[in-house]
């Protein structure tokens, strides 16, 4: 199947300047939506993952269908002030300024096998400070999955040789 043509260009959103890639027409069709998790879930098997780690909002939209598949957990990354227990944080630049992500203290156990999963490879800002998270818990990072990649903001230079899978890219 050819998932790119079931995503949807946005011009000058947010703001003036930017093309937004939206995947919530990837998910508002059965077909395209089971395809996309299916090509992940292969992906988490081959690398052994033992458990799903996804960032807010859409991270949660694209891991929770493939840890649910492959019956393994799924531990949410979220923004400050959301999660109701203990947490850890990392912090990540943003063009202007900073933000910070946290996770439950006990959300990996540690030597745990995380694939990480998000919509979109961008700066790699997000999933670097993801994957920083889950080895603070002692979990390994066996991969990182997206549907899709930006190429030209060269997201994988940020990750190093971790393992990364996209399905579409731009
Ligand atoms: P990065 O941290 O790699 O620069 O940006 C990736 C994060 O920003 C992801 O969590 C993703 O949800 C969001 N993001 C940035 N640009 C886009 C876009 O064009 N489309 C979508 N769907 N998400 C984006």
């Amino acid at each position: 199947m050819d998932l790119k043509q079931y995503v949807t260009t946005v011009e000058n959103w947010p703001k003036e300047g930017i093309t937004f890639r939206d995947i919530t027409t990837i998910m508002d069709n059965g077909p395209a939506y089971k395809y996309a998790t299916d090509q992940i879930v292969e992906y988490a098997k081959e690398v052994g993952a033992e458990i799903i780690v996804g960032p807010e909002a859409r991270g949660f939209i694209i891991g929770c269908p493939v840890a649910y598949a492959l019956e393994i957990g799924f531990a949410p990354v979220r923004k400050p002030g959301k999660l109701p227990r203990e947490v850890i944080s990392a912090d990540y630049g943003l063009e202007y300024g900073k933000d910070t992500l946290t996770m439950h203290h006990d959300a990996i156990k540690p030597g745990q096998k995380v694939l990480i999963c998000d919509d979109l490879l961008a700066t790699g800002g997000t999933v670097e400070a993801t994957v920083r998270l889950v080895e603070q818990l002692g979990g390994q990072v066996v991969g990182c999955a997206f549907l899709i990649e930006l190429l030209e903001l060269n997201g994988r230079e940020k990750l190093g040789d971790l393992n990364i899978k996209t399905l579409i890219q731009y």
